[in-house]
């Protein structure tokens, strides 16, 4: 017999997700989460708030759903303020984050979220769909990381705050790994990711600087809409899922606040895989 709740002939056991509270492992924690008005950066955002951490939401458009993501973290009793910068523009993230040391002193997380998508077939696709891409998504986070980093320096190890003197956490992709036709800019955007955190991670990790990355597979957000907003969709979607469920923005913000914590004071560099094992090239599921 299956254990309880197993596949069976094809039938697909209810998807049950996470509900136990996030624990409070970031008390007093200063944190800056970009593109936090929306997805992923948007449940990282109140999910730090959840775990004791301060938090600036970065945002590029729409000022509304920033400040609803504002108003959650206060009700958590959290200080919070939302602050408008395009990550990839060095200018804008400089004044972000001398607004935040002005506010809040300075930062201990910094979780680079922000990046979207320029999608064309290969020979089809302008300079400007590529440029876009890998400025956002790889320049934002070089310019927000060159910030934090030498703030965390500057400052040092506060032991009554954490073990680490700071932590980033960058958003990548299983597309860091998994080639995909169509997306050549953004696939090239988080291969490129992958090699920065891990870089950067080996030249800070001896001043006890930790910079890890989160490699979400399919989550239920605006940027993936499309593969999601239908049972045909979903179906197909499933496919390259072996745990056959989409995965929420909570559980990246769950992942997050984890390796922003000190319960991950010993990992450096990695990339955390959170993607129902899409990485486990489910085209093998029945024997290759
Ligand atoms: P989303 O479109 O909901 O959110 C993207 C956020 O980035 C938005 O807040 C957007 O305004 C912001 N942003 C875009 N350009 C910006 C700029 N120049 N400056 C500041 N902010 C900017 O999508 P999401 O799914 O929440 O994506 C968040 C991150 O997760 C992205 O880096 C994305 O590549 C990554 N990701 C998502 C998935 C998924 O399945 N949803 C999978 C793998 C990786």
């Amino acid at each position: 017999m299956p254990p309880s709740g197993a596949k069976t002939d094809g039938e697909l056991p209810e998807a049950v997700m996470p509900t136990c509270e996030i624990r409070e492992v970031l008390t007093g924690q200063k944190a800056l989460v970009t593109g936090a008005n929306s997805g992923i950066g948007k449940a990282v955002a109140v999910a730090l708030g959840r775990a004791g951490a301060d938090v600036v939401v970065n945002y590029n458009s729409r000022p509304e759903a920033a400040e609803e993501v504002v108003a959650e973290i206060e009700r958590l009793g959290r200080r919070v303020f939302a602050h408008q910068a395009d990550v990839s523009r060095e200018d804008q993230v400089q004044a972000m984050f001398q607004r935040m040391f002005q506010e809040f002193g300075t930062i201990d997380i910094l979780v680079n979220n922000a990046g979207l998508q320029k999608d064309a077939p290969f020979d089809q696709m302008t300079l400007a769909d590529w440029q876009l891409v890998l400025n956002v998504n790889l320049t934002g986070q070089f310019l927000c990381a060159r910030e934090a980093v030498r703030e965390f320096k500057r400052r040092g190890v506060v032991k009554e705050v954490s073990c680490a003197a700071g932590k980033i956490v960058s958003m990548s992709s299983v597309h860091e790994v998994i080639p995909w036709a169509g997306h050549v800019n953004y696939a090239a955007s988080k291969g490129g990711v992958m090699m920065m955190t891990k870089s950067i991670s080996q030249e800070v990790a001896p001043y006890r600087i930790r910079v890890n990355s989160i490699a979400p597979g399919a989550i239920r957000t605006p940027i993936n809409m499309a593969a999601w907003s239908t049972p045909e969709a979903l179906q197909e979607l499933y496919k390259l899922i072996p745990y056959r469920r989409i995965g929420e923005p909570d559980e990246i913000g769950r992942a997050a606040v984890w390796l922003a914590s000190d319960d991950s004071d010993y990992v450096n560099g990695i990339t955390l895989f959170v993607d129902g094992g899409m990485t486990l090239y489910p085209g093998f599921e029945s024997g290759g």
